[in-house]
């Protein structure tokens, strides 16, 4: 099969891919399946949808998109993308609290491997799920709700190792304004002695940067209208300057595939994520990796990559670093810590990359890195699995759901089971 995921660095070795139309067909194709996993929106960059069996894809799934005013929730169907579901939420007045960099992405499979945006006080994208409904190995349904149902912060980060998961409800708040605001070449040192105040300064911030010179090459601010932050007009943020007109964080690529910037107020549907829906996100041609780090690590772990300049940047397009707030999602690399990630957009050389990858590991290994589970990665569960208190509750919880194995593949055998 030559089907690739999003990024072409790997074809999918699973024997085809069904696209089930119903709740009642994903049942019968997961019940009658020897090995079988869901296919999201395909822009993870390791193995971790991929199978020897069936690849259920749910592009075609009903699609549903319910809101429930009174407890603050909507309900969509397993194959949603964050962006038909931020367009439709923002129509009837309602919001998500963030967004990932990019909306084309499908909302359970951004869940299933804690993808996050960013924000001090912003949990990554799964800590809004308040329920699902999972087509678990017999064909049967499990409906699990937040508070209720035993072992749910465990089923939430699930990696698709414990069921299909057909439907999402999530939490909602109601419809906000953004304003966001790229600054360009901040004073590394100046960042660096005043993180906090830099990763405050705005309701999401993300720093661009190569790791080399003396300057972060841009800042992104996204601020809530209502809350203070940047205003119109400031002329210095950490020796950084005001870009004159729309970014992208590549440099040399048209700002104009990104959500408006220059501080024009709209609605937080466009402004959350970096890049429009309608254009490529990132590069495309590219790889990417990222590690979580403890907020109480940042700075250090910021000077140990700015040390390995050498090493990163000649392989680099670009790196992001972002703040998300801790939660107790048993395999989010956020659970039980305030933390940062250190993302790195590689060129696509894969050799390349998977050499470098150990050894920026055991570098950030003093700060208990903890990888992003959709990105290139090294460590074994022999490296992961220590990083995370209820590592063994999940496997406990994965193969009580599966017993047989059904959802098990090559990614999970290595990184999760350790076989
Ligand atoms: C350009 C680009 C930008 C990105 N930006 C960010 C970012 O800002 N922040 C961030 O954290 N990550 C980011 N990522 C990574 C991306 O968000 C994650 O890899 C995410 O998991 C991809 O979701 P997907 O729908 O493509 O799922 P896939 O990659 O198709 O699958 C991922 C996992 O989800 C499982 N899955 C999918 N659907 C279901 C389902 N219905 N039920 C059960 N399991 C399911 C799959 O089996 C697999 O294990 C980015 C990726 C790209 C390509």
């Amino acid at each position: 099969m030559q089907e690739r995921n999003w990024a072409g660095n790997l074809s999918y070795q699973a024997e085809r891919i069904a696209h089930p139309r119903t709740v009642e067909e994903l049942q019968e194709l997961v019940a009658g399946a020897r090995t079988i996993r869901a296919l999201g929106s395909r822009h993870s960059f390791n193995d971790i949808a991929d199978t020897s069996g069936t690849l259920a894809a749910l592009d075609l799934l009903d699609p549903v998109i319910t809101v429930d005013a009174q407890n603050m929730t909507v309900t969509v169907s397993g194959g949603t993308r964050y962006g038909t579901l931020a367009a439709e939420l923002q129509r009837q007045g309602f919001a998500l609290h963030n967004l990932a960099s990019l909306p084309h992405i499908s909302v359970a499979g951004a869940v299933a491997t804690a993808t996050h945006g960013s924000g001090d006080g912003n949990g990554n994208l799964a800590t809004a799920v308040a329920g699902l409904e999972l087509v678990v190995a017999d064909g049967g349904i499990l409906t699990a709700h937040r508070g209720e149902t035993a072992d749910f912060d465990g089923m939430v980060v699930g990696l698709g190792a414990l069921g299909i998961v057909s439907s999402v409800t999530l939490d909602i708040e109601q419809a906000f304004q953004v304003t966001q605001h790229v600054f360009e070449d901040l004073d590394w040192e100046q960042v660096l002695e005043n993180f906090d105040d830099v990763t405050s300064s705005a309701y999401s911030v993300s720093l661009f940067t190569d790791w080399s010179g003396s300057t972060v090459g841009q800042a992104w601010l996204k601020g809530r209208v209502s809350d203070p932050g940047v205003v119109a007009g400031q002329r210095d943020f950490f020796g950084g300057t005001p870009a004159l007109s729309a970014r992208h964080p590549l440099p040399g690529v048209s700002g104009s595939n990104c959500t408006e910037q220059l501080g024009v107020p709209g609605p937080w549907s466009d402004r959350l994520a970096h890049f429009r829906m309608e254009f490529t996100p990132s590069k495309g041609d590219e790889l990417q990796s990222e590690y979580l780090v403890p907020r109480e690590h940042a700075v250090d772990a910021i000077r140990t990559l700015r040390r390995l300049s050498g090493l990163l940047t000649p392989l680099l397009l670009v790196s992001e670093i972002r703040t998300i707030a801790a939660d107790r999602l048993w395999l989010s690399p956020n659970y039980g810590r305030d933390g940062i990630g250190l993302h790195f957009t590689w060129r696509q050389d894969q050799p390349a990359v998977e050499s470098v990858l150990p050894l920026l590991e055991a570098e950030l290994a003093p700060f208990a890195a903890r990888p992003h589970w959709g990105k290139l990665f090294d460590g074994g569960a022999a490296a992961v699995g220590p990083l995370y208190p209820r590592f063994d509750d999940f496997r406990t919880l994965a193969g009580r759901l599966d017993p047989a194995g059904k959802f098990r593949n090559r990614f999970l055998d290595y990184a999760v089971f350790g076989c």
